[in-house]
């Protein structure tokens, strides 16, 4: 079931207009302006001409997992990364496989809360310097956004629930609360009210990647879901509540995240260490073939 490709990416269809206004406090302007300024990003058209010159409709889609909970959505001519962690830190197992291109690429980068292992702030920098991104991340993230120095016409605030536009009226990034989970799946201590998750509509397609939390009751009041990203560690929705939103979404497609990625100790297991190859086994058979873990670099094909 998984593929890789490589194609090239006419960069010129995408046509990036107008400016958002830097405010003093960016993360308590309006909705609307939030709206405004995500709008400076746009496709210019979802069409394009093939080698014989005949129009076609580019409408693939596919992920490409960074390791933990990072990820590289293709969708079209747009490229949107959320939580992405390239550093070569000493935790970090190894970058094998990610492609060299993740970064410079990105149109859109998505950040669910500001720990080091979502809010890189070594990748951010890179990202900063080496792509023209816009950055959306919730007011958990004011801090660290600053000390990285994303400039704040680059940034777009995520406020719960409430859509922003991206690449076009029919796509819509939505944040969605998330509260971070501690040891043995106890809510953490310090966790943040405004830290999120993210669902994704776009070209017809809805995807959902929860950020760090324990289930919530707003994780069951999601659309209906096609792709679904679940963390199966201790800090997360483990195994037992990864089920029970399995079944509630019922998604096409479920890429389990939060693996693989640091050196596990006893000390942080409890977020390095994920449940994914019980929580396969755990799954109901109609959710078997469904279920990819896929490698670090792998670009899997949706459509
Ligand atoms: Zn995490």
């Amino acid at each position: 079931m998984t593929n890789r490709r490589k194609f090239l990416r006419d960069a010129s269809l995408l046509a990036v207009t107008g400016s958002c206004a830097a405010t003093s406090d960016i993360f308590a302007t309006s909705v609307s302006a939030q709206v405004n300024s995500a709008v400076g990003l746009q496709v210019a058209s979802p069409e394009r001409k093939s080698d014989n010159d005949v129009p076609v409709r580019d409408d693939s889609y596919s992920v490409c997992w960074l390791g933990n909970a990072g990820w590289w959505l293709r969708i079209g001519q747009v490229n949107i990364l959320i939580d992405p962690d390239v550093e070569q830190g000493r935790t970090r197992k190894t970058l094998e496989g990610i492609p060299d291109d993740c970064l410079s690429k990105a149109d859109a980068v998505l950040i669910t809360h500001e720990h080091g292992d979502h809010f890189n702030r070594s990748t951010v920098k890179q990202l900063i310097q080496e792509s023209s991104c816009r950055f959306i991340l919730p007011a958990s993230c004011r801090q660290a956004a600053m000390q990285t120095g994303i400039p704040t016409n680059r940034i777009i605030p995520a406020h719960h629930l409430k859509p922003i536009e991206l690449f076009g009226d029919r796509s819509t990034v939505t944040p969605i609360p998330a509260i971070h989970g501690g040891i043995a799946g106890a809510v953490y201590k310090r966790y943040n009210a405004a830290d999120c998750g993210y669902l994704i509509s776009m070209m017809g397609i809805n995807l959902f990647h929860p950020g760090d939390t324990v289930l919530l009751e707003e994780h069951y009041d999601l659309p209906t879901i096609d792709i679904l990203m679940i963390s199966p560690t201790e800090h997360n929705t483990n195994i037992h509540q990864s089920l029970i939103l399995i079944e509630k979404l019922n998604p096409r497609f479920i890429f389990p995240q939060h693996r693989d990625t640091y050196y596990v100790t006893d000390d942080n297991s409890f977020w390095t260490h994920a449940y994914y190859k019980e929580l396969g086994e755990a799954l109901d058979e109609s959710f078997k073939s469904r279920y990819h873990v896929v490698k670090q670099g792998e670009e899997f094909i949706i459509r």
